[in-house]
């Protein structure tokens, strides 16, 4: 039986030897950490659910690359390493490409970096996958097995309603209380600095019943697990929520999501989201100093969204206000207002990062177009924490240090507990709320 072994490149990325020891010291920057290094990966273990029945299979998560991991790897004497990465640690994903292939193993990478540059990834990696992996892994292992993997596999827009359950049997033994559900691909808007919106294909969403199995099996295994709706943009499509509410009220579980503000101009489904078990939304307020190009309806003045988080959170649903540092116009002087801005924000939660011009992205083009290209910032630099462009009104170092500022004091100990104290509150209340409905 040909092996398949599926690698999962995971754990929170800083590449600055600073950031990251800010990173280590921070409870709120150390807990976000956590967070995102709990979540399984979802893409390989949804691949797991398509791999025939004639082929075995196993499912790593890797922290970092080296040696160890290779023989990890090899004593199953797989046909193939299939390798999901982030941008952050595409580098490392092509480290690991280069030592399975020298053992005479086929690798193929897939995922939106992939997607952005297949190119790139075939000059590491036997073959890249691009687009929705579903439709393309038959043919990935089907080239393995023949002896004949290579170039650049597309994978066909995948039916959502032809989901299968992930499988959640392959992670590591232990208690895992984050799991990833998905209930939509890809986004409507087409924000300048996400490629979400435009690497997934057209915005997609799950048939409910297949939200619900998949809630089902994961309460099977853990009947107090923590849901990660793996979206862009819940919510966000023209699909009547009502039935996915019910989904995810009937299965019981706390879960988070991302929405955007406009959610507020809709209370019913602000409560019913409440009511269903949403714990937290993360909302991007983005920029303060530029509106992006492709926000649409989106875009609006920071107090206008700020008012829309304020009702969101009186539904009962805490909100993570995502606040974007070194936007076109961001001076010194704007990054101390940006310091205000976000301290006087009604979010239980916040989160700041850098302008990052991720692969595949509008503004990627366009900073390429300006020549404003960090070329030494590799890919490993792309972990949304360090400066990768050249700002056009101030320095990379005064961005930089700027920023290391902003992170310290939005992130400080006494900022973390008014936060989780505020998110308490509106739990509490939220459980009133629902209580007197
Ligand atoms: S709303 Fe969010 S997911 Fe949609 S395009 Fe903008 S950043 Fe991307």
């Amino acid at each position: 039986m040909p092996h398949v072994c599926l690698v999962a490149l995971t754990g929170f990325r800083v590449a600055d030897p600073e950031l990251r020891e800010l990173g280590l010291s921070l409870p709120g920057l150390r807990r976000r950490g956590e967070a995102i290094a709990a979540l399984p990966a979802l893409g390989l273990l949804t691949l797991a659910a398509h791999t025939p029945s004639h082929w075995t299979q196993c499912f790593h998560e890797a922290a970092a690359v080296d040696d160890a991991l290779v023989e990890e790897l090899c004593q199953h004497r797989p046909a193939l390493v299939a390798i999901s990465a982030l941008t952050a640690s595409i580098e490392e994903s092509y480290a690991l490409c280069t030592a399975i292939r020298a053992r005479g193993v086929f690798s193929v990478i897939g995922g939106l970096h992939a997607t952005a540059l297949p190119q790139e990834v075939l000059r590491h990696a036997d073959a890249v996958v691009v687009g929705d992996g579903e439709t393309a892994w038959l043919s990935v292992l089907g080239r393995a097995e023949s002896g004949s993997l290579q170039g650049v596999i597309r994978g066909e827009q995948f039916r959502m309603a032809d989901s299968r359950l992930p499988r959640w049997d392959l992670l590591p033994p232990g208690k895992r209380r984050r799991f990833t559900v998905q209930t939509s691909r890809g986004c409507p808007l087409a924000c300048e600095f996400c490629g979400a919106s435009r690497l997934l294909g057209p915005y997609r969403q799950k048939p409910p019943q297949c939200v619900a199995a998949e809630l089902a099996a994961i309460k099977a295994i853990d009947p107090g697990a923590v849901i990660e709706l793996a979206d862009d943009n819940t919510f966000a499509g023209p699909d009547d929520p009502a039935e996915l509410l019910q989904a995810l009220a009937e299965a019981g579980l706390p879960w988070f999501t991302e929405c955007d503000w406009r959610i507020s101009q809709r209370p019913e489904l602000c409560k019913a989201m409440a009511a269903a078990g949403c714990a937290q939304a993360l909302v991007g307020v983005e920029s303060p100093v530029h509106s992006y190009a492709g926000m649409g309806p989106k875009g609006a003045p920071a107090q206008r969204m700020f008012e829309a988080i304020a009702a969101i959170q009186d539904c009962g649903v805490a909100v993570n206000a995502c606040f974007v540092a070194g936007a076109d116009g961001e001076t010194r002087q704007s990054m101390e207002q940006l310091g205000e801005l976000v301290a006087a924000c009604p979010a239980a939660d916040v989160q700041l990062t850098l302008q990052t011009p991720f692969p595949g992205t509008a503004l990627r083009s366009r900073l390429a177009r300006e020549g404003r290209l960090l070329e030494d910032r590799t890919w490993k630099h792309h972990t949304l924490f360090e400066v990768t462009h050249m700002p056009d009104q101030m320095t990379v170092a005064d961005l930089q240090s700027g920023f290391r500022q902003l992170l310290a004091r939005l992130y400080s100990p006494a900022e973390a507990r008014r936060r989780a104290k505020m998110r308490h509150q509106i739990w509490r209340g939220r459980h009133k709320l629902v209580a007197s409905e």
